[in-house]
Order: structure tokens, then C-alpha cells, then sequence
């Protein structure tokens, strides 16, 4: 079936309604359409607006995916111990007497011995819930018992990724950086982590065939990326964010950067607070400065006129609109403080 442009509910002639949705058994989340007929999935499909094929993992339908969405040993209940602890013996509950009688003994912990008593700790399928986790713990009034492998190798990743680039770059890759002529794989073992038919190693593979683009591999450890890479930088262990920041020194002061994607997707046009080095944010500022924006930011010597904070930037820092984002990312502002 050609998936190009299907809209999203669509039934084809079997019957079958194509259902638009994510893959969630790796951190790609390629784009997948669900197959639903008589409220059961019967099959999957890659979702070709979206470059997918359906790798091995899951099948080439999303057979493997299937299986094991409705394998009879799946927990899909709460289940309550029914026997003595190793017994093996569970009896079914409604959820919402187990969230009250979960509740009710944590709140009896809580009281005996602080919130730091619960420790949270999960495996590794797939630890997208971790916000939610996250929230409940820092509610709760302990955000520090945390233990899931994602908060050593991803969570990291991930913070990282949405305050640089507003993408997760790692696993999906922005769209259109398969046009770019460097390529730089920093710590991050794509071929092991990933099928050959996800999305980020096709574009690996896509970079490294073409003569004109350059992949630069940093890692302490000769990862199977480096074979094809034109350069390979074996950073000693700990020394990766020196190098970061001589780069960034090399590329700004050469004027190596795109400046729209500078100004527009990076954080690098947030003013830094000389005071605390935290980024500056519209409640430091002595009036809000759309009101009256000549007033509140100056330069040296001259009137910062452009430097309105979009609305949407606030909750991260303070960025100069893009025709003086530029000016921000290299210079010191003077700004009225509160
Ligand atoms: S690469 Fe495979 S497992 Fe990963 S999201 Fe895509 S289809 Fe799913």
C-alpha cells in the first residue's frame, strides 16, 4: 500500500482504518501508520511522508510489534500479591484501588520517614514516562531517588538536544541535515544503537557516500562509526567539553556558524548573567521590555532597539531578535536590573 498522503483515519478497502503514530520500540520513534480493524491492530506500515521503513525489530508489517502488544503475558492490570511474597500468586484489582491503597501507604511512609524514603528505579523499556515519574517524585517532594538508565545515557542527551537544537538531533535527527556538509558524531555509538533501517543511520550512511560532506567521529572509544569517517578525534575521557568550547571559539571568531540557525535554534543569543552566569530572563529585567523596550536593554553606547524577547523564549532566557542575536552571542549588554 502506498502510505504517501494517506489521511490520518483513512479505511481502505479491506476495511482496515490507518491509524497515524509513532514507533516507541527505540528511541527513533519513526513514523508509523497503525492498521485497526474490529478495535484490534492487524498490522503496521512505514509512514512514507516520513522517509520510515519498518526495520527489523518490529517487522517489516510490525508483526514482532504486534506480538508483543498483545502477548497474553504482558501485564496489562494492576495486580495485587495474593499469597506470600515469592509465591507467584497476583489477583487482579481495578487501578483505582490500587492508586488509593499505593497512596495510602506512601503517605504512611512519607510521614515515618520523609519523602527521600521512596526510591524509584525502572528498566530501560523505554523510560518515556520519565517525566511523568520525574513530576511525581518533585511533587512529592523527593526529586533526587531516581535511578533508570536514561538518566545516565539519554535523559542527559535529550536536555541537551532540546536546549541547543529544540530537537532530539541524536535519535531523529533534524530534517534537512542530510543536506549538511559536516557531520560530527560526538559520543554517541548510532550503528550499534540503532537498525541499519532507521532513519539516523540511513543519513550516516547517506553522509559518509558523499564525497563533499565531511563526518568528523569523537569518541574515546573506536565505535563502528569511524570507519567511514574522514576524521576521527580519540578525545581522552573527561577532556570532550574543552574541546567543545575550543570549537566554539574557533567557529565564532572565524564566523563559521549559519547565522540563521544560530540565531534562531541555538541558545547562543541568550544573554548570560555577568552576576550568577545564569541566563537572563524577562522577570530580571526591570520593566517587562516589550513595554518599552528602549529603556530597558542598552548596548554599549547604543539602544539595544531590537532586543525583544519572544514570548515563547521565556521560559529559557532572554534572546535578542535575530538582527541582533548575532551581536549577543559575541558581546556584553548592559540591562537594567530589577
Ligand atoms: S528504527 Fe525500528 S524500532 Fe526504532 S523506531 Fe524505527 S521502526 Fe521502531
Amino acid at each position: 500500500m502506498d502510505t504517501f498522503g494517506i489521511p490520518n483515519g483513512y479505511v481502505d478497502e479491506e476495511g482496515v482504518k490507518w491509524v497515524k503514530s509513532r514507533c516507541f520500540f527505540c528511541s527513533i520513534n519513526c513514523a508509523i501508520l497503525v492498521g485497526v480493524k474490529d478495535d484490534k491492530i492487524v498490522k503496521m506500515r512505514p509512514n512514507e511522508e516520513h522517509g520510515t521503513l519498518l526495520c527489523e525489530r518490529i517487522g517489516e508489517n510490525g508483526e514482532r510489534a504486534i506480538k508483543f502488544h498483545y502477548h497474553p503475558k504482558r501485564v496489562n492490570y494492576a495486580l495485587k500479591r495474593a499469597g506470600e511474597r515469592g509465591e507467584n500468586k497476583w489477583e487482579q484489582i481495578p487501578y483505582d484501588q490500587a492508586l488509593d491503597e499505593i497512596a495510602e501507604k506512601l503517605e504512611k511512609l512519607k510521614k515515618e520517614y520523609g519523602p527521600e524514603t521512596l526510591g524509584v528505579i525502572e528498566g530501560t523499556y523505554r523510560s518515556d514516562h520519565l517525566w511523568a515519574r520525574s513530576r511525581f517524585t518533585n511533587l512529592w517532594g523527593n526529586p533526587g531517588t531516581l535511578a533508570d538508565p536514561g538518566t545516565v545515557c539519554w535523559c542527559w542527551m535529550f536536555t541537551v538536544n532540546m536546549a541547543v537544537v529544540g530537537n532530539q538531533i541524536e535519535t531523529t535527527l533534524t530534517p534537512g541535515v542530510e543536506n549538511s556538509k559536516c557531520l560530527v558524531v560526538w559520543g554517541c555509538r548510532i550503528n550499534e544503537r540503532f537498525s541499519p533501517k532507521g532513519y539516523v543511520n540511513r543519513v550516516l550512511k547517506a553522509c559518509t557516500e558523499d564525497e563533499e560532506t565531511r563526518v568528523i567521529v569523537v569518541d574515546p572509544v573506536m565505535i563502528d562509526a569511524v570507519r567511514n569517517a574522514d576524521v576521527y578525534l580519540q578525545v581522552r575521557p573527561g577532556t570532550d567539553l574543552a574541546m567543545m568550547l575550543g570549537w566554539c571559539n574557533v567557529i565564532l571568531s572565524e564566523g563559521l556558524y549559519h547565522k540563521d540557525m544560530l540565531a534562531q535554534w541555538s541558545n547562543g543569543p541568550f544573554l548570560v548573567r555577568m552576576d550568577n552566569g545564569k541566563l537572563l530572563r524577562e522577570t530580571d529585567i526591570a520593566k517587562s521590555p516589550w513595554e518599552n523596550e528602549q529603556r530597558q536593554v542598552k548596548g554599549t553606547g547604543k539602544t539595544l532597539s531590537h532586543g525583544i524577547p519572544k514570548k515563547g523564549d521565556r521560559p529559557y532566557g532572554y534572546r535578542p531578535r535575530t538582527n541582533t542575536a548575532l551581536r549577543a552571542s559575541k558581546m556584553r549588554w548592559k540591562v537594567n536590573m530589577k
